[in-house]
């Protein structure tokens, strides 16, 4: 409706005595302006029982909007259930199928490496079915017959890609669906203040395991249906901290079942489950496995190298395996190639137990400011609870958290340190 129309039926209404009422509602909306607000400490302390304690992507919640983690973790609303798959539920069936793979390939004392092409299609063929069957609603409806199909033809292109991917280096062990807590690792229990305490837990999607004279190296890999890359300034701000909070984990549970040796961080990515659709060319197999090749962060150490992929050691080589992991012909690392030695991957796995740490704090100190932060484009388009605090940047007062840019080295404690606080 045009603002001209509106006065004009404002106008009227002004004139009508019966609706007074209603024009002080649209006055009051009119003056509205959001202005922050916290909860008092003692009340946040009751209401989190002075514990802290979940997975990492709770501490991102809050750190992309403090009011949508309120709202969550502390009243624990919840968005009503529909009878529906959403892109979420699509999400956890591709986890619950590649896991479910793995599962059977173990359970069967099958080697990943050695499967042949019709033993793959299978087993994913089985893993599929068998977590399909557990939702009613797959089984009801064309529509729905066809989202199991597509399921299934996702999961063999992931399936098989990720065997390629695994062949092209020498990674031995392999495990699915890791599970890990502050009782199996006392490291990832935090003294955040007096009494207060931090505990993380989570479940990391896949660890590659290689063992090498006294050395244990660590490559963790996240599976996500959607795309997604590293990113220094919102691994800073403390939304992106899942990866490196794995790796972490992960090297402490390595140590904790190898006294003695020495754990490397090897590497971290996020592999997209999908199955592209690419330009037209010679060799569509080729090109679609270009396409799906991981995003993350490696270490530079030549056996890492090695390990993730044989034949990437040599000076103009490129990766086929991760995105943008290339050398110069003079054997340098290509500006844009994804990297960090062993102590950066360490200290970077330090810095966000660290930031882990001060959201903590935040939440206990009574944060629940509606401030979406500026650098995650739909955070509040997505959100459950957009209904319930009104964001809106057009009335007074609303307006989102603005990040920096932020680099390797802020990470490191060489960039400027003031924004850490922001
Ligand atoms: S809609 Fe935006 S501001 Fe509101 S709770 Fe969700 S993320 Fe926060």
């Amino acid at each position: 409706m045009s603002d001209e129309k509106l006065s004009g039926y404002y106008l009227w209404a002004f004139s009508q005595d019966d609706c007074k009422e209603e024009l002080d509602i649209i006055r009051r909306g009119l003056r509205h302006a959001y202005t922050e607000e916290r909860l008092r400490q003692e009340t946040a302390l009751k209401l989190y029982n002075k514990e802290i304690k979940g997975s990492v992507s709770r501490l991102e919640s809050f750190a992309a909007c403090p009011y949508k983690h309120f709202l969550r973790y502390g009243l624990h609303l919840e968005p009503r259930e529909e009878y529906r798959i959403d892109p979420k539920d699509i999400g956890t069936l591709f986890h619950d199928s590649i896991n479910e793979f793995f599962l059977e390939l173990a359970e069967k004392d099958l080697s990943f490496r050695n499967l042949d092409n019709a033993a793959r299609l299978a087993l994913v063929q089985n893993s599929v079915a068998k977590v399909t069957s557990q939702y009613a609603i797959l089984q009801d409806g064309a529509h729905n017959a066809y989202l199991s199909k597509r399921v299934e033809r996702i999961t063999n292109r992931t399936i098989e890609t990720l065997k390629r991917q695994w062949e092209a280096g020498t990674y031995e062990h392999i495990e699915s669906e890791v599970a890990f807590d502050a009782k199996q690792i006392p490291k990832l229990q935090m003294p955040i203040s007096k009494g207060v305490m931090l505990s993380l837990n989570g479940r990391i999607d896949r660890l590659d395991l290689a063992e090498d004279g006294n050395s244990v190296w660590v490559k963790v890999i996240d599976y996500k249906s959607g795309q997604k890359a590293l990113d220094y300034s919102k691994i800073y701000y403390g939304i992106q901290l899942q990866l490196l909070l794995y790796l972490k984990a992960a090297t402490e549970r390595e140590q904790l079942h190898n006294p003695g040796k020495e754990i490397i961080p090897a590497g971290i990515y996020y592999y997209h489950i999908d199955d592209p659709i690419v330009e037209e060319s010679e060799d569509p197999e080729t090109a679609i496995y270009k396409e799906l090749r991981m995003k993350g962060l490696t270490n530079s150490d030549s056996n890492a190298l090695a390990k993730l992929e044989s034949g990437f050691s040599s000076a103009s080589a490129k990766s086929e395996v991760v995105n943008g992991l290339q050398k110069k012909k003079d054997g340098d690392f290509d500006a844009r190639a994804s990297i960090a030695s062993t102590e950066e991957l360490q200290k970077m796995s330090g810095f966000v137990l660290e930031k882990s740490k001060e959201l903590a704090a935040e939440v206990m100190e009574g944060k629940v400011s509606a401030t979406p932060v500026a650098a995650i484009d739909d955070v509040c388009k997505y959100c459950d609870y957009h209904d319930i605090c009104r964001f809106d940047t057009r009335m007074s007062g609303y307006k989102k958290k603005r990040c920096e840019k932020k680099t390797k080295d802020d990470l490191l404690g060489r960039g400027q340190q003031d924004e850490i606080n922001a």
